[in-house]
């Protein structure tokens, strides 16, 4: 796994921080977690991670990035996860995914955070749970005042958006945890008698 990690470094390959991974990987083994949505693969990092909690472990992950996909497909090989590891090439926002998912992981591009979330979460188990990383980014969601690159501004804006779309949502309920870069955990509602 170091390689992958100094591979990341190497090509500014934004991938999980160890405190994030560590949390995700948890929370995958403590709810018995089967099957899993990645939108975001990069190099297969995280992907290649998860699956290697269990070997009963499916996922599907989604990327757009050509470069990036072969990467994360050839990482995979490597790992003999192939068989495990399903990389989608394309637009999470335009591709189709049947079924239904344990776990729902958000971690691409970070602006379309609540296009994702309403486009995927038909895809969610009753009993699911979608989590979303980066939600601090790098600490600057909660100090605005001192970015200030415009499009940066704009991006903090919309995270900041995301955060207060899962507060308010009336169909789900979050978590916030302050752990790598701020990590949100968001299942359904149980609405009782229905
Ligand atoms: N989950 C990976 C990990 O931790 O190893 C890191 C993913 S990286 C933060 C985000 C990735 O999402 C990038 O490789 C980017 O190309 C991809 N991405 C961004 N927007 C996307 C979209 N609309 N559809 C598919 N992939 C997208």
């Amino acid at each position: 796994m170091g390689s992958l990690e100094e591979y990341a470094k190497k090509h500014n390959v934004p991938i999980i921080q160890k405190e994030g991974l560590n949390f995700l990987l948890k929370f995958i083994k403590q709810n018995n977690i089967k099957n899993i949505l990645e939108i975001g693969t990069a190099i297969g990092y995280s992907a290649i991670n998860m699956a290697l909690v269990s070997n009963d472990i499916q996922i599907t992950t989604i990327e757009r990035d050509p470069h990036m996909y072969q990467e994360a497909i050839k990482n995979i090989k490597k790992f003999n996860l192939g068989n495990r590891i399903n990389v989608v090439f394309g637009d999470a926002l335009k591709t189709q995914i049947e079924g239904k998912y344990d776990l729902i992981f958000i971690d691409a591009a970070k602006a379309q955070y609540i296009n994702f979330f309403e486009k995927y979460k038909i895809n969610l188990s009753s009993n699911g749970a979608i989590i979303t990383d980066n939600l601090n980014f790098h600490g600057l969601t909660n100090h605005p005042e001192e970015i200030h690159s415009k499009n940066l501004k704009a991006l903090v804006r919309k995270i900041n958006n995301y955060k207060e779309f899962l507060k308010t949502n009336l169909d789900f309920t979050t978590e916030f945890y302050q752990i790598g870069d701020g990590i949100a955990v968001t299942k359904h509602n149980i609405r009782k008698g229905v």
